[in-house]
């Protein structure tokens, strides 16, 4: 096969949506679609597709990589939290998307039809929005056909992340891609409306990864991908997470939201194990007066958590995955 490099611009009937970067290989082989910036203030995955091209080349990928950098471009030009500002609608809520429909509701649909059609497997990039931060880790969807879901849960595990989480949710970019029956992942990494060089490195390293477990590019024997430049620094041991652990599955989340506007002291840090009565964080009043201390019900890891100050109701709170009761006390504790 020739191989190219090419961008395209995704439009329906004259309307521009966003645009990207088709790199086809020398070889036969899978699409892998990656997307960023659904929510325009989630930079570590945005920053990692705008540089990702660079990194590869045609010559070493079989199949096709199919790189959006910003899905939602208004948002990130605006700064918007988690949402498209045309019509304030979050988009990774808004599939199947509707090309009769609002700004956000055509802009789903043209996703669908421009990439859905082309993808063996999906990977969204997200992480936590300015006002929140989130530990490194991946959701796969739990309610698509069960090859499907276990297509899914298989290439979670190949990825470098300490979790691995099960969301029921569908009308997202990447959950309604699998109820679709494509295979695909939402990563979350960073947050506070920052990227570091850090962060970026990891999360192309787990493209990789992915791209490897897909056959798209060759491993050596080292466990290392050939394609990668840094190769010094992706021994084997970083199969294992921060902690050295393995990889540990949350069947169950608890997402908690604020119930009243009021001002934040959260307790605890992103990838922070509790175990149950531990203080997540407490609510005050304008006037000193508390509304409420947040206690973990039970042994979890904080996915994520929101870091703002003042918060409004109806705001995410956290996100608390549940660990299974059988773990031993020990691996709850410390910071994966
Ligand atoms: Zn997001």
């Amino acid at each position: 096969m020739k191989t190219k490099k090419k961008k395209f611009r995704i439009e329906i009937s004259g309307e521009f949506f966003c645009q990207g970067m088709e790199m086809t290989g020398k070889n036969p082989g899978k699409t892998l679609v990656v997307t960023a910036g659904v929510h325009g203030r989630e930079y570590v995955g945005i920053q990692t597709l705008f540089t990702f091209a660079e990194d590869i080349l045609c010559e070493e990928i079989n199949g096709r990589l199919i790189l959006i950098p910003v899905v939602n471009e208004e948002g990130f030009y605006q700064g918007s939290r988690q949402i498209v500002p045309a019509d304030g609608i979050n988009l990774n809520r808004a599939f199947p998307g509707d090309i009769h429909g609002t700004r956000t509701w055509r802009l789903a649909a043209a996703l669908e039809t421009c990439l859905y059609p082309k993808a063996d497997f999906l990977l969204d990039l997200h992480g936590g929005d300015d006002n929140e931060m989130a530990m490194p880790f991946v959701y796969f969807s739990a309610c698509a056909g069960t090859g499907v879901t276990e297509a899914s849960r298989r290439a979670a595990s190949s990825l470098s992340v300490s979790v691995r989480t099960a969301s029921s949710a569908r009308n997202g970019l990447y959950s309604q891609a699998a109820q679709r029956g494509i295979p695909s992942l939402l990563l979350e990494r960073g947050g506070g409306g920052l990227w570091s060089a850090e962060e970026i490195k990891e999360c192309k390293k787990n493209i990789r990864e992915l791209m490897v477990h897909l056959g798209m590019i060759q491993e050596d024997e080292k466990g290392e991908s050939k394609t990668w430049k840094n190769k010094r620094n992706i021994a084997r041991k970083d199969k294992e997470t921060e902690a050295g652990k393995e990889q540990r599955e949350i069947l169950h989340t608890e997402y908690l939201r604020f119930p009243a506007d009021g001002i934040w002291y959260p307790s605890v840090i992103a990838g922070q194990y509790l175990n149950a009565g531990d203080i997540i964080g407490e609510l005050y009043h304008m006037d000193g007066e508390l509304i409420h201390r947040y206690k973990a019900k039970q042994a979890g890891i904080v996915l994520y958590y929101t870091t703002a100050l003042g918060v409004r109701a109806g705001d995410s709170l956290a996100a608390i995955g549940k660990l299974e009761s059988h773990l031993p006390l020990k691996d709850r504790e410390g910071t994966p």
